[in-house]
């Protein structure tokens, strides 16, 4: 039987590699991805171009109510993403709930294809202490909305146990770490590729980096 997958897209360095893994395990690949509201719209244009390139068929959903129950440092213009993480508390770039809701539209557009996996980028090795990212919560979600559609649902986390490190690994291993590099947004500030080096997101990408690419030599 032909097995087919959506994932979860955003245009950043986990959920490209994730895409391109997806394409190699999967026979047809669809990918969704969301605007929350997040105040760089340009990563949507940028995962529809990655998708474009991948060869897969994105869609985007718009979902930017949620930025009026929560405010955080991705959707709120007044606030300026915090530079380490708070001891004890989470960062202000958690958006609370996001990935329980993207779960949802991702296992409803799942259902309308007959699809019955999904792939989503999250990680609990090199996480910000998002509880959304815990392989716990996946597990849980995984059940719950194969019990809320009636429906075999399979969520797939290719990077759970993955570093930084690691995830550069395996998009070398799959051919598209240039492509990863270049051509993705992961920066808090909005700046694609190498991004502002600054904020949380991009020291870990490019720690990453570094590490990787020196166990390589
Ligand atoms: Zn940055």
């Amino acid at each position: 039987m032909e097995k087919t997958a959506v994932v979860l897209l955003s245009g950043g360095q986990d959920s490209t590699t994730c895409l391109y893994w997806a394409k190699k395990n999967f026979d047809k690949v669809y990918a969704i991805g969301f605007n929350y509201g997040q105040k760089h719209v340009l990563e949507n244009e940028i995962a529809t171009a990655i998708a474009k390139e991948a060869g897969v068929p994105y869609v985007i959903h718009k979902i930017d109510t949620i930025a009026n129950l929560h405010h955080n440092s991705l959707t709120d213009h007044s606030m300026d993403v915090c530079k380490e993480k708070p001891a004890n508390e989470l960062p202000n770039t958690f958006v609370a709930g996001r990935n329980l809701i993207f779960l949802t539209y991702a296992a409803v557009y799942a259902y309308t294809i007959g699809a019955h996996h999904l792939v989503t980028g999250v990680s609990e090795a090199d996480y910000s202490g998002y509880p959304d990212c815990r392989n716990t919560f996946i597990k849980a979600a995984n059940a719950a909305v194969a019990l809320a559609l009636d429906y075999d649902i399979e969520i797939h986390t290719p990077l759970m146990w993955r570093d930084k490190a690691q995830v550069w690994q395996l998009s070398d291993e799959l051919g598209v770490l240039d492509l990863v590099r270049t051509k993705t947004l992961t920066c808090y500030n909005g700046i694609p590729a190498d991004g502002c080096g600054e904020c949380p997101a991009c020291r870990l990408r490019k720690a990453g980096l570094e590490k990787y690419l020196s166990t390589k030599k």
